[in-house]
């Protein structure tokens, strides 16, 4: 049994079938990418998987238990983050205050924006700010304004914030959407990285093949909703049906 279990999910959105019939498993500490097509139904899936929309029919089980009708905040605690396809940080913030913000949720359980004044008197926040951002190898821009950082390095931080949560599933959507080739480099280099010194299972939406040939344990190949081929990067390359869905584009 995988970490993460999707059984039999459908999802319409009016006369549009986005998803059908999605069956996924993705075993523990493996990097399983998905990827396909424009439209193939990739972000409609995610969304399902932290609570941003329930599926018309089917089963989500993450660590043996259900995380259908549960709110995005509970599914966060039981331990699955996500990336999102813009990255998602407070640009007003320094990088700093950033990283904080998800270790006081972690210790507190929630955050209230109010509490950025009382930030500099936590010590426990700020020691374990201070290491996520040294394992993000980040800490020379530990003042630097967010707005102001490339796209690579507001990504880096937004990772690093999901870490910070330590979640046991962290999933990202297309995280190197609209970046440099520099920038993406240093992406995969990070997940690599994270998926060689963590213990944690990574589902990867991705369109870059780059990408998800450098991370990819396993491949979900999904087109118009339902999922194509599973298999090993190695022989997803050349498969006929794969190439054919990507021409149809
Ligand atoms: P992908 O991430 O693979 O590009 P999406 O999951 O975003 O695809 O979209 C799958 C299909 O569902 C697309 O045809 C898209 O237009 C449609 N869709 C996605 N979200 C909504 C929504 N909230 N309302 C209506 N249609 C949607
Ligand atoms: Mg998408």
């Amino acid at each position: 049994m995988g970490i993460l279990e999707v059984k039999g999910v459908n999802k319409r959105f009016g006369g549009l079938q986005a998803l059908g019939d999605v069956n996924l498993s993705v075993a523990e500490n493996t990097v399983h990418a998905i990827i396909g097509p424009n439209g193939a139904g990739k972000s409609t899936l995610l969304n399902c998987l932290v609570g941003k929309l329930i599926p018309d029919t089917g089963s989500v089980m993450f660590d043996g238990q259900s995380v259908l009708g549960r709110a995005p905040y509970e599914i966060n605690q039981m331990g699955i983050s996500r990336v999102f396809q813009t990255p998602e940080i407070f640009g007003d913030l320094s990088v700093m205050e950033n990283m904080m913000i998800p270790c006081f949720a972690k210790r507190d359980g929630s955050f209230e924006l109010n509490a950025i004044a009382a930030i500099a008197s936590q010590r426990d926040v700020v020691e374990k700010a201070e290491q996520m951002l040294v394992d993000m190898n980040m800490i020379d821009k530990r003042e630097m304004h967010a707005a102001s950082m490339s796209r690579g390095d507001k990504r880096r931080l937004e990772i690093g914030m999901c870490l910070s949560q330590e979640p046991r599933l962290l999933l990202l959507d297309e995280p190197t959407a609209g970046m440099a080739r520099a920038d993406t480099n240093n992406t995969i280099d990070l997940l690599k990285q994270i998926k060689d010194e963590r213990d944690i299972t990574i589902a990867i939406i991705e369109h870059d093949m780059h990408v998800v040939f450098s991370l990819a344990d396993r491949i979900t190949v999904l087109a118009q909703g339902t999922p194509l081929v599973e298999d090993a990067p190695e022989n997803i390359r050349g498969n006929p049906k794969v190439r054919e869905a990507y021409l149809g584009e």
